[in-house]
């Protein structure tokens, strides 16, 4: 499509990319939730009947664990298109949500706090990936994605030039979402080190990344 020289099809839409995630973990979600809403109901009506307050505690209890089951399949569902967003290369949408899980629900913030990070990774935004992995191992300590976190801080600490890079994905420029590696001159920015078409840095006034707000470009020389 815009892209001179994109050989890539077009990717799904965000939005599609959500709502096929999001809607059968609603739909999930509506189900436990009818499940724990019965329980409830037969726990009151045979609290009422044996005038006991254990069923009454149990009506509670279950109303409980069906807020928390529901609350977390839409976590899940969420946190999964945040995952399909990324593996398409719609950064902004998926970090955007992603900060949100964080914020929210435990249960997937540990999984939302590091794919932030990769999320900056892997679009080569070297600085705010060191910064969030860094972030990341403050509140995380332990688990699989402490000791990916860490292993990759690390690295970026060590040879911040050096682009050995998590997973395979072409270095695209954030603006135009082409291969920088294709279209002359390549800048790098001062904020965050993604690298950028020169024009479309200039066409921006600055960084694309979301979250960078540099307008400082250095020029990069790319072998
Ligand atoms: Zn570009
Ligand atoms: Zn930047």
């Amino acid at each position: 499509m815009g892209g001179k020289r994109s050989k890539k099809p077009a990717p799904p839409e965000p939005h599609a990319l959500r709502h096929s995630h999001e809607g059968p973990a609603a739909s999930r979600a509506f189900g436990a939730g009818v499940v724990f809403a019965g329980a409830v109901v037969v726990a009151l009506v045979i609290g009422a009947n044996l005038r006991h307050p254990l069923p009454l505690a149990a009506a509670v209890a279950a109303f409980l664990m069906g807020v928390g089951t529901v609350t977390g399949i839409l976590a899940r569902g969420r946190l999964a298109a945040c995952r399909a967003l990324l593996d398409h290369e719609h950064w902004e949408p998926a970090i955007v949500e992603l900060k949100r899980l964080h914020s929210s629900r435990r249960a997937v913030a540990d999984e939302a706090a590091y794919l932030v990070a990769l999320a900056y990774d892997r679009q080569g935004a070297r600085t705010l990936a060191l910064e969030s992995y860094r972030a990341y191992l403050k509140r995380h300590k332990r688990g699989v994605w402490a000791v990916e976190a860490r292993v990759r801080a690390g690295e970026l600490e060590a040879a911040p030039q050096v682009s050995s890079r998590p997973v395979e994905v072409a270095l695209n420029c954030p603006f135009c979402k082409a291969d920088v590696a294709e279209g002359g001159t390549t800048v790098e920015c001062g904020g965050c080190g993604t690298a950028h078409h020169a024009g479309c840095y200039e066409e921006q006034g600055g960084c694309a990344v979301y979250g960078c707000q540099a307008k400082t470009a250095r020029a990069r020389v790319r072998g």
